[in-house]
């Protein structure tokens, strides 16, 4: 969280608790297992991390196009969105976009990854 609506907004998330129950728990659980097996990186695409990077990078986008190419095998398949979204080249390793990300993704790495795949 990094701005005061967020937290608002995820109190509001948590306003009314009503935990899972044990057989919800294993659901969610298998399906995150699915999540991490075919998608790779669990973006959330929440944009947190959007403001803080000094390269402009659309790092939800660019990891989205990273997680098509992963499920697809097929390169870049957001084409035009992902040209928008900037070049993962461009990025510094300054990590200023991790210490903002709640699933605590290391994006630079990610970065470094798709940079790579060229
Ligand atoms: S580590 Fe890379 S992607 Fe993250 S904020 Fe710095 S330049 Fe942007
Ligand atoms: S902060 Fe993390 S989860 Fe949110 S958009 Fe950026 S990389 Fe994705």
């Amino acid at each position: 969280m990094s701005t005061p609506e967020q937290l608002l907004d995820n109190l509001a998330t948590f306003d009314h608790h009503d935990p899972l129950n044990e057989k919800e728990q294993a659901v969610l659980e298998q399906a995150r297992k699915v999540f991490m097996d075919k998608l790779g990186v669990p973006c959330s695409a929440c944009r947190y991390c959007c403001d803080t990077c000094p390269a402009g990078l659309d790092i939800p986008m660019l990891i989205r196009g990273y997680n098509e190419q992963n499920t697809s095998g097929e390169l870049w398949r957001l084409g035009s969105a992902l040209t928008a979204a900037g070049n993962a080249a461009d990025c510094i390793g300054c990590g200023l976009c991790a210490k903002k990300c709640p699933q605590k993704i290391n994006i630079p790495e990610v970065m470094r990854s798709i940079r790579d795949l060229h």
